[in-house]
């Protein structure tokens, strides 16, 4: 990418766990280090990062402690578990990036901001939820947390898991916040985990029970930030037609129109692979120059568009 660029790369919250995905604090940290090297490479280079990130692994712990916890500190709402993570996750990516960019000569100020995304409390995801979050209970642990009015399904065997609602991201409310440290030269960290998940009521926000996709959210920042370039870094260096069949094979540079299709023909895993794709092809159709699916080791190659699922105008 060229000095001054601005690129939007969208780290991924299971990439950032640890092989094992337990999401243990040294694995998350050791990841997250990994995971800024070509980010701050791309810095070193003068290209403008704004960086978001998943939060998945991460929000199922806090529930599970919640879950675990009940009987003696209230469980808290799922809303506020984003805002944490968002301020966890956010903290090993600024001291991460500070170091490697001192590492690299650069001086750059990082800053993380607490990032709340409208939501529609009308959003057919509110009436049937489906995300399921957390780990799997017993039939009469999830009965007791029926009661406190959460939503719980059986999957069979495995047991019982909370599902959740996952709207439609609308609008990333702080992001003149993000504008502001922008234009004053700060490397931002923003929307994390999709942002924490609000609706507009009588008077004022409410923060409401929900999810919302990293990747979506990270399009609709890309496009305010007026970014050139969206990265969506992963733990896969490609989104794969047929993925899991034998046949499957990784899908290089290619257009909207051939990844709307392999969408329709359902290539791309729900709440995985999916939305990442949709975010690419919104963004590149709302008149980005470049969206990109790569793994985090070749952020940089995919900036360039030259590794990764890449798309252009
Ligand atoms: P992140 O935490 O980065 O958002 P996800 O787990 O949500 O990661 O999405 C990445 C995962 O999507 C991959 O690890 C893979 O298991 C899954 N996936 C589903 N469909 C595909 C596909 N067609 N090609 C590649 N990966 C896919
Ligand atoms: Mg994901």
């Amino acid at each position: 990418m060229a000095k001054g660029e601005r690129v939007l790369i969208a780290l991924g919250g299971n990439a950032m766990t640890g092989p094992d995905g337990t999401a243990a604090p040294d694995a998350q940290r050791h990841a997250v280090e990994a995971a800024v090297e070509p980010v701050a490479d791309l810095v070193a280079g003068g290209v403008e990062v704004v960086l978001t990130h998943g939060n998945g692994p991460q929000v199922g712990n806090l529930l599970i402690k919640n879950q675990l916890a009940a009987r003696v500190v209230p469980p808290v709402p799922l809303d506020w578990c984003g805002a944490q993570t968002q301020a966890t996750i956010g903290v090993l990516l600024l001291n991460a990036l500070q170091r490697a960019m001192a590492a690299r000569g650069v001086e750059r100020q990082v800053a993380v901001v607490v990032t709340r995304t409208l939501v529609d409390g009308g959003d057919p995801g509110f009436t049937d939820p489906v995300k399921p979050v957390g780990r799997y209970f017993s039939a009469r642990e999830a009965e007791r947390f029926r009661a406190l009015g959460q939503n719980w399904r059986s999957f069979g065997a495995k047991g019982w898991r909370r599902v959740v609602a996952s709207p439609e991201p609308l609008e990333i409310l702080d992001a003149a916040a993000v504008d502001t440290l922008l234009a004053a030269g700060f490397i931002v960290v923003a929307a994390g985990g999709g942002g924490v998940p609000v609706v507009r009521e009588e008077g004022g926000l409410r923060g409401v029970e929900a999810v919302i996709d990293k990747d979506l959210a990270a399009q609709l920042l890309a496009r305010h930030v007026a970014a050139t370039t969206l990265v969506i870094a992963t733990d896969v260096e490609h989104a794969m037609a047929g993925y899991g069949t034998p046949g499957e094979r990784p899908i290089g540079r290619t257009t909207v129109a051939q990844l709307r299709a392999y969408a329709a023909a359902g290539h791309f895993g729900g709440g995985s692979m999916g939305p990442k794709v949709e975010a690419a092809v919104r963004f590149v159709e709302a008149g980005g120059r470049r969206a990109a699916i790569t793994s985090l080791a070749l952020i940089g190659d995919a900036a360039d568009g030259n590794a990764g699922t890449v798309i252009e105008r």
